[in-house]
C-alpha cells in the first residue's frame, strides 16, 4: 500500500463523523502554524500569516495570507459528512422479551443493504455538565458495540428478489440482551468522561468499523467507509498544506451536512464562507467585492465511476474509470457549476502538472446528486469547477475507489494553489 493510501484509510478510520474529520485536521494545521480564529472574537491578520476557523466544530476554513499584494482567493470545498444512522432521542428499544435494540433514524440517503451484518459502533458529540458549564465532548466508543442481523433466507424466500427496507423496522441494530437497557447512555456518558446523570443530551451516529483495505490484483483499488467525501477532503487538505506561495491567498472549506441539502448554520449553504471571506478582506482593509470577483472556487466531491456489472448506467461518452485521474463534472442545468471557462481553467493546471483529466456527466435521462459548488457559490460568486474522484458503491457503508488517484488530487491541489491565476482584460493567465 502507498504511503498516501496508508494515510488516507488511517484518517477515514479515525473519522466515524464530521466532528471527528475536522478534530482530527487541527493538529495538522497547528503542527503547520496555523492560528485558530474564533468567530466570537476580533480577527487581527498579519501577512505571511496562516489561520483556521470552524463553525459547529464539524465545518472549518483554513487559508493562508500572502506575504505581499495579491488579486484573489484560491479555494477548494469538499464534505466531511457521510450518510449515518443517527441514534434517537431514547436510543434504545426493546424486542422479543430478550433483545435490546437501538432506535435510529437516517442521516442522509444511503444504500440500506451493506449495514447489515457488519460490526457496528457508536460515535458523535455530547454536551455534558462539568465544572458548572455545559461542555460539548467527541465521543468515539472504538469497539465492536451492535450489529443489524439480516433475516435468513428460509424466513424470507424472496429476499433476493429486490428487498425493500423499513427503516423503525429492518434498520434498528441489535445492542444487547434485554439488560442492556440503559446501557447506551451509559457507554456514551463513561466515554465522555461524565457520570451519565451529567450527560444532557447527544448527537450520535452508527458507524461501520470495517477498517479501510487495498485490493485488486495489483492492489489497484482502495475500499473503505466515507470515501465519499473524506477522500477529496483529504487529498484536498494535504494539496492545500504543501502548496509553495502561489499569486493568491489559498483557502481550504471543508463543510458538513453535504448529505442533508447543506443548508444548516454550518452547511455549505450557510453565510460560513461568505462572512469569513468578508472578515478577512475587512481585517486586511481590501474591497470584498473585488476580491471575490478577482476569485475562483473548486469543488471537490466523488464522482461515479463506470460500474463493472452495470455500465449501462454511465453515460455513453463521459464515463470515468477508477485510476483515471481528477473527474470534471458537467450539468447542463447546473447542478454541476462546471461552465467553459471554469472547466478550461481547472484543466490547464492539471495539464501543466501532469495530472490526467476525464469527465462525467449523468446519462442524460438519470437525475443526478448535487454537491458544494453550485451551492455555495449561490453566496459568493465566482467561477466555480466541479470535480471528483471516481468511484464505486456511492452511499454504500464501504465504498470503492482508485488506488492511485488520491496523489492525481493531492497533485492537482497543489498546482492549483501554486498557480499564478489572475484575471486580465484579455483572458485569464495561470
Ligand atoms: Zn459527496
Amino acid at each position: 500500500m502507498t504511503e498516501t493510501n496508508r494515510k488516507l484509510l488511517r484518517f477515514i478510520d479515525a473519522s466515524p463523523t464530521a466532528w471527528h474529520a475536522c478534530a482530527n485536521l487541527v493538529p495538522r494545521l497547528q503542527e503547520a502554524g496555523y492560528r485558530e480564529l474564533r468567530e466570537t472574537e476580533g480577527w487581527e491578520l498579519r501577512l505571511g500569516g496562516k489561520y483556521f476557523i470552524r463553525r459547529n466544530g464539524s465545518s472549518m476554513i483554513a487559508f493562508r495570507v500572502p506575504e505581499g499584494k495579491f488579486p484573489g482567493f484560491l479555494m477548494m470545498a469538499a464534505h466531511l459528512d457521510s450518510p449515518l444512522f443517527k441514534l434517537r432521542g431514547k436510543p434504545e428499544s426493546p424486542s422479543a422479551g430478550v433483545y435490546t435494540r437501538l432506535s435510529v433514524e437516517r442521516y442522509g440517503s444511503m444504500l440500506c443493504a451493506p449495514w447489515l451484518d457488519r460490526p457496528l459502533s457508536v460515535a458523535g458529540r455530547v454536551t455534558v455538565r462539568e465544572g458548572g458549564k455545559l461542555v460539548t465532548k467527541l465521543v468515539n466508543i472504538e469497539r465492536d458495540l451492535a450489529l443489524i442481523p439480516n433475516l435468513a433466507i428460509h424466513m424470507d424466500r424472496t429476499a433476493n428478489d429486490g428487498k425493500q427496507y423499513d427503516i423503525k423496522v429492518d434498520m434498528l441494530p441489535l445492542f444487547g440482551s434485554e439488560k442492556a437497557a440503559g446501557r447506551m447512555e451509559a457507554i456514551a456518558a463513561e466515554a465522555a468522561g461524565v457520570g451519565p446523570e451529567d450527560l444532557v443530551s447527544a448527537d450520535l451516529y452508527l458507524y461501520p468499523r470495517t477498517p479501510g483495505v487495498c485490493f485488486g490484483a495489483d492492489e489497484e483499488y482502495i475500499a473503505a467507509p466515507r470515501l465519499d467525501d473524506l477522500q477529496c477532503a483529504f487529498g484536498c487538505f494535504e494539496g492545500f498544506l504543501t502548496a509553495q506561495p502561489g499569486g493568491n491567498a489559498p483557502l481550504l472549506c471543508l463543510f458538513d451536512n453535504e448529505e442533508v441539502g447543506s443548508t444548516t448554520k454550518q452547511g455549505a449553504n450557510s453565510d460560513f464562507l461568505a462572512d469569513a471571506l468578508r472578515r478577512i478582506c475587512e481585517a486586511l482593509g481590501r474591497d470584498f467585492y473585488r476580491s471575490v470577483s478577482s476569485s475562483f472556487m473548486v469543488s471537490a466531491d466523488n464522482a461515479h465511476a463506470v460500474h463493472p456489472n452495470h455500465p449501462e448506467y454511465a453515460d455513453s461518452q463521459d464515463r470515468p474509470v477508477i485510476n483515471g485521474g481528477i473527474v470534471i463534472k458537467h450539468h447542463a442545468n447546473q447542478k454541476y457549476a462546471t461552465d467553459a471557462v471554469s472547466e478550461a481553467v481547472f484543466a490547464e493546471i492539471c495539464c501543466r502538472a501532469g495530472v490526467p483529466v476525464q469527465h462525467y456527466s449523468n446519462r442524460a435521462d438519470l437525475l443526478g446528486g448535487a454537491t458544494l459548488g453550485n451551492i455555495s457559490t449561490s453566496h459568493v460568486s465566482v467561477d466555480s469547477v466541479d470535480i471528483g474522484l471516481a468511484q464505486l458503491a456511492m452511499h454504500s457503508c464501504y465504498e470503492t475507489a482508485g488506488a492511485a488517484d488520491t496523489d492525481y488530487l493531492i497533485r492537482a491541489a497543489r498546482a492549483y494553489y501554486e498557480s499564478g491565476f489572475r484575471r486580465t482584460a484579455e483572458g485569464i493567465e495561470l
